[in-house]
């Protein structure tokens, strides 16, 4: 996991004065370090049968991809609003001022079909939170999620752990 953590770039003041930006394209670059994350954020859920791969927009597409060739299993996007072509349900959920919304096609799960969530960071857990009761909406079964990074100070893996979803992260940053 040190491979792994030493290859994610941390970028000050990104995208706002005080904020630190955890950027993941240096680790996605780093084929090793692109490797190790994607066969440690599939290994914990190794014991669960899983049928699809759901990804938040973006950077969860590319990690879900990868995932979902290794499983030869499909991939479904969740995406911000308004940008899937076909018809959605859509999920809003809090930032720290105002709202946003993920959404994701209405045909893109059967009913019962088992889900790992993936994305790159956890950080408050309101955007994952939102692509569970999403995927439960559409009566999936969501086994697992799945992040590189997690910042525990706040508490995302413990609000989805409370939805009764295991979820696994690789590294944290204090
Ligand atoms: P949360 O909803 O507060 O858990 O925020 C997680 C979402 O914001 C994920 O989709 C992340 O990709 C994104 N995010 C928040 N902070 C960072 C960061 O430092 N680096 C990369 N993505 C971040």
């Amino acid at each position: 996991m040190n491979d792994i953590k030493a290859a994610i770039r941390t970028i000050p003041d990104y995208p706002k004065p005080g904020i630190l930006f955890r950027d993941v394209t240096t680790l996605l670059g780093d084929a090793r370090a692109f490797r190790a994350a994607i066969d440690a954020m599939i290994a914990p859920h190794a014991g669960a049968k899983i049928d699809k791969v759901a990804g938040i927009e973006a950077r969860g597409f590319i990690l879900g991809g990868a995932i979902a060739h290794q499983l030869s299993i499909g991939f479904v996007p969740i995406r911000k609003k308004g940008k899937l072509p076909f018809d959605t349900i859509g999920q809003s959920y809090e930032l720290e001022y105002g709202t946003d919304e993920v959404e994701m096609h209405t045909d893109a799960i059967k009913p019962r079909e088992r889900v790992l969530l993936v994305d790159d960071l956890i950080a408050t857990g309101g955007t994952a939170e939102a692509a569970v009761k999403l995927l439960r909406r559409a009566k999936a079964q969501v086994e697992g999620a799945s992040f590189i990074i997690d910042l525990p100070d706040l508490g995302g893996a413990g609000r989805i752990r409370a939805m009764d979803v295991p979820v696994a992260t690789l590294v944290a940053f204090e």
